[in-house]
């Protein structure tokens, strides 16, 4: 979707200065509560920083973890996450009691768009013995029209009670590969079925379904306690406030990834760790530690190669399409039906930056990532 390399390179930069100001702001509350402990201290580096982050959420950002988990029911967010999507994409989940599945505990659905039947679904959600330990969408078929139904899986890990509200955000992600899988799955050609789009776009529809899942109007829908009171919008806030503290400098310090990533496939260097510095420097907030050599266990660069950008790339492109709902109902079905319609349901039939166009009626801007990261 970027287009070329050199384009990665203005992009890292782009992002850098975007950054900028959140970056420095939440540096400096990380910075002076470090110095509670130590007055003396001219900057907080990475030997510091994931336990002042963690000490300032604890102390200035408090959420109760164990109030939040009472109103996410596993099975409730089960529910919740069908009936959500389903209103969201006009889509209906049937259950297949009779489905061959390959545990007792995975279950089957049909999914029907205005009454037709486009493809199946199947939910293993849970941890047991010797299964795949992270969560992901796997396609178990790719439809083709007139010839195959999609049929897409979703091994998770979630547990078995109460859910904490990121196994929740998990849920909402890895379903937004599955919808996508099976919305796109009704093409003349294999090769542009289900999520055929380009690498850098794959993530996005993902990142964006996370949206409805931090929303306190549509989290009220099914996030209930067990004498059924809904999650209060307060206590929402508050959490997304936590869950945003520090999105600044993270973008900076993913940017020094990018850069690297994308600095090593473009360049020879005699000494990697002097460049490794170099790029930190310029570009997280953070100093580099002496005597490390980070670029040795930054395992994207075998597989990532030059992408590590694309993490950051399909959040901006996410928040550019999340801009085009309204806030005030998120379910409003002339955007959400163009959305599927647009950019989910054509896979891999054009390319990414022309299906966002398509949605928008313009062409991808930064700005609402902007937006979000002044926030
Ligand atoms: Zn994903």
């Amino acid at each position: 979707m970027i287009g070329d390399g050199a384009a990665i390179a203005d992009f890292v930069d782009r992002i850098t200065e975007l950054s900028g100001q959140s970056a420095l702001r939440d540096r400096q509350v990380l910075l002076d509560r470090l110095r509670q402990d130590r007055p003396d201290a001219a900057d907080i580096d990475a030997a510091d920083l994931l336990y002042y982050a963690e000490l300032v959420r604890k102390e200035q950002l408090a959420v109760d973890a164990q109030q939040v988990r009472r109103y996410f029911p596993v099975d409730r967010v089960r529910q919740g996450l069908l009936d959500v999507t389903g209103r969201l994409f006009g889509l209906e989940w049937a259950a297949v009691p009779d489905a061959p599945v390959w545990h007792e505990e995975v279950a089957a659905y049909d999914v029907a768009l205005e009454g037709e039947r486009i493809g199946r679904i199947y939910l293993d959600l849970h941890p047991r013995e010797g299964k795949y330990k992270h969560a992901a969408q796997f396609d178990l078929v790719r439809g083709v029209a007139g010839t195959q139904l999609a049929e897409g899986a979703l091994a998770c890990n979630v547990g078995r009670g109460l859910l904490e509200h990121d196994e929740v955000v998990t849920l909402f992600h890895e379903f937004g590969h599955l919808v996508h899988h099976v919305l796109a799955g009704r093409q003349e050609w294999l090769r542009f079925s289900g999520v055929a789009t380009e690498w850098d776009f794959v993530e996005a529809p993902s990142q964006l379904l996370e949206e409805w899942a931090w929303d306190p109007a549509v989290l009220a829908t099914f996030a209930r306690d067990e004498s059924g009171a809904s999650i209060p919008a307060e206590l929402v806030r508050r959490m997304r406030a936590a869950d945003d503290f520090g999105k600044g400098y993270q973008a900076r310090t993913q940017m020094f990834y990018a850069a690297l990533s994308h600095d090593l496939h473009v360049r020879e260097h005699p000494d990697l760790t002097a460049r490794a510095v170099q790029l930190q420097s310029r570009y997280s907030v953070f100093p580099p530690l002496p005597d490390t050599h980070m670029h040795t266990a930054f395992g994207h660069l075998d597989g990532y190669s030059s992408g590590y950008y694309t993490y950051m790339w399909s959040l901006v492109i996410a928040k550019d399409l999340f801009s085009a709902f309204d806030p005030g109902d998120l379910f409003d079905p002339e955007v959400a039906g163009a959305y599927r319609d647009r950019v989910l349901a054509q896979g891999g039939r054009r390319d990414a930056a022309d299906l966002v166009d398509d949605f928008l009626g313009r062409p991808y801007t930064f700005e609402s990532y902007a937006a979000w990261l002044a926030q």
